[in-house]
């Protein structure tokens, strides 16, 4: 897996409130500028092996807590039944090879935006030798280099060749904020690739706040070229979550949701009946693959935009 080392991502990253360069200490960093608010000693904890660089006045994360990742409870599943409650994401497969083609260069490196576990459908992007992977997450664990906030990203502008960010926007208070970020962050001509819910329930409690149409998510990436855009997935997927969570409600236990889930599977396979515009109409989750532009999309033009089925 070419996640790049730590000790050569340390020599990237800077300081996520003001972008000076940092000072190691041998428990902690601080910013290098005698003016930030982070220039005093011990500003940066670490946790285990992990630079926290998180600007916590600004950050909905606790200077205090900054939890580790543990498994998830789809990985713990028997492979059979993890096929079925998480099927392979073809869409994002499919995108991931496109990005890895357009990638330039021998040693392109690719920023994952929310890394602390391998999105469905893109471990290529971990296994392309070619490429360097460099992880961040609110959480530290063995797929990332340093824990990070996405509204202010601790690397220098210009810095990396693609972002993968995806089923991450729904979760940040700001997600133009961190979609600048991506911008400053990616070189000329890089490229990013996001996903982001549009029809689906709350999950991750009190972190989970926004939905994108895939008009919305073209407009949050005004600033960018489109590759590619769509659904990742249909009416189809997301009335079997809708049946999952409404069982789910009825009888107050989240298994017997899950067990509605894995009985019902196959009204996923219905997505494939859908044509594209009434997907993106009814869509549980966007995709979109762009290369970083200085035009920006106008409001005219997000309207003529609209590919759905009305
Ligand atoms: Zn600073």
């Amino acid at each position: 897996m070419p996640l790049v080392e730590l000790s050569r991502v340390r020599r990237l990253l800077v300081c996520p409130r003001c972008r000076s360069e940092l000072v190691a200490e041998p428990d902690a960093l601080h910013c290098a500028a005698r003016d930030c608010a982070y220039g005093r000693t011990g500003a940066f904890p670490m946790v285990g092996r992990w630079p926290v660089l998180v600007d916590f006045e600004r950050s909905v994360m606790d200077r205090a807590v900054v939890p580790a990742e543990g498994a998830g409870r789809a990985d713990s599943l028997p492979a059979p039944v993890r096929r079925l409650v998480k099927p392979p994401n073809r869409v994002a497969a499919r995108n991931i090879d496109l990005l890895l083609r357009a990638l330039p260069g021998p040693a392109p490196r690719l920023l994952v935006v929310g890394g602390a576990t391998i999105g469905n459908g893109v471990r290529a992007a971990y296994r392309d030798p070619r490429v360097e992977v460099i992880a961040f997450d609110i959480v530290a664990g063995p797929l990332t280099q340093f824990v990070a906030d996405a509204h202010q990203i601790p690397l220098p502008e210009r810095s990396v060749d693609a972002v993968l960010v995806q089923a991450v926007l729904e979760h940040v208070l700001e997600p133009p904020t961190v979609v600048s970020e991506i911008h400053r962050v990616l070189k000329d001509d890089g490229l990013v690739y996001a996903e982001t819910p549009f029809l689906q329930q709350v999950h991750a409690g009190a972190h989970d706040f926004g939905r994108y149409t895939v008009s919305g998510h073209r407009y949050l990436f005004r600033r960018f070229e489109e590759l590619a855009a769509g659904a990742v997935a249909g009416p189809g997927t997301q009335l079997l979550w809708s049946v999952e969570h409404l069982v789910r409600g009825l009888t107050r236990s989240a298994n017997a949701g899950r067990g509605a889930r894995v009985l019902l599977c196959w009204l996923r396979a219905l997505d494939r009946m859908v044509p594209p515009g009434f997907a993106e109409d009814d869509a549980a989750a966007v995709f979109f693959l762009g290369r970083k532009s200085e035009d920006a999309m106008t409001p005219a033009e997000i309207i003529r935009y609209y590919r759905g089925a009305q």
